[in-house]
């Protein structure tokens, strides 16, 4: 099979011939049919990512077929259309396994970085964190789903009934999450970088209230925000605009560091804090969610050789929506 693999941080992906893998016991073969080029995608390639184990095929937005199963595996996987999201393993007995935070695993192994991932036409995952995957879904709709909407489905959860939601940064999770939160009734207000009326345009044409420059006030205080650019300079910003007990929230990977900041900007009972990663709870609840309220992913797609390009326009910013690979 082909596969995209980083060897070095920094060097473009290296397109190589590698055997097709076999599985583990618990594990799927996946023929991809699709895989989604997120951020953190790039993180990995710039090194900024230091859990990870290096050389990788990156990806874990995959859509696969299943072509065979490990030995403890159901054969009555083969066949089936799966979805192969970051979380790839945890240990199952730690205090935060047990306690539903799995996404908190300190031995966690995550898809596209401790594992390889999806940039090939062939993968092996754990059967048991795989997720099945609504049919109406094309591959390339849904792969995008498996990181940038649940990151932003798990996001919206934490900002809870916010009437007046903020979003900085619209790219591919944004996209997403505002679907969900129009289609919850939420106002909505779009962050963009200074002079990107095109992504301004588009915030409103997917129903935002007001979309502006990320230093500009919006017309109205926010009761949450959540900030999917990895730049730290925002959240001052954000929690300038936000109301008393309002919270912001940081999802994305890796972020620039914060500059200082008074006080009374977190005073009154504000709260900052961060998503990491995901749980299959999250997995199941999103994509119950998207078949009572269906999300449409703008979709650009690029050939698996094609890897390195992906990842350049992901990195300037000007893509509409979300960048999938098709092998
Ligand atoms: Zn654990
Ligand atoms: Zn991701």
């Amino acid at each position: 099979m082909r596969a995209m693999v980083l060897h070095i941080p920094g060097q473009p992906l290296q397109c190589e011939e590698r055997p097709i893998p076999s599985p583990g016991p618990q594990q799927l073969l996946i023929k991809v049919l699709a895989c989604g080029v997120c951020r953190t995608d790039l993180h990995l390639v710039d090194g900024e990512l230091p859990q990870a184990q290096l050389p990788r095929v990156p990806g874990h937005e995959i859509v696969g077929q299943v072509t065979a199963v490990g030995s403890e595996v159901e054969p009555g996987w083969v066949g089936r259309r799966v979805g192969v999201p970051w979380l790839g393993w945890t240990c199952g007995e730690c205090a935060f396994c047990r306690s539903g935070r799995e996404n908190l695993c300190d031995q966690a192994r995550f898809t596209g970085c401790h594992l390889d991932g999806g940039y090939a036409e062939y993968t092996v995952a754990d059967a048991r964190y795989c997720l099945p995957l609504p049919d109406a879904l094309s591959a390339t709709q849904a792969a995008p789903l498996l990181c940038a909407g649940l990151i932003g489905f798990r996001a919206l959860q934490m900002a809870g009934n916010a009437r007046h939601l903020g979003l900085y940064g619209f790219g591919a999770a944004a996209h997403l999450a505002i679907q969900v939160a129009v289609g919850r009734g939420q106002q909505v207000y779009a962050f963009t970088r200074p002079d990107d009326h095109v992504g301004q345009d588009y915030a409103r044409s997917l129903g935002a209230t007001w979309a502006g420059p990320s230093d500009e006030a919006p017309p109205h205080a926010l009761d949450a925000s959540l900030i999917f650019a990895p730049v730290g300079s925002l959240v001052p910003l954000a929690l300038s605009v936000t109301v008393k007990g309002g919270c912001v929230i940081c999802a994305g990977i890796h972020m620039s560091d914060i500059p200082a900041f008074p006080y009374r900007l977190l005073w009154g009972e504000r709260s900052l804090r961060s998503v990491a990663n995901l749980t299959r709870e999250d997995g199941t609840a999103f994509f119950a969610q998207v078949q009572h309220t269906p999300v449409h992913c703008d979709v650009t797609c690029f050939a698996l050789d094609e890897a390195n390009q992906a990842l350049a326009r992901l990195r300037d910013g000007r893509c509409k929506g979300a960048i999938v690979l098709t092998p």
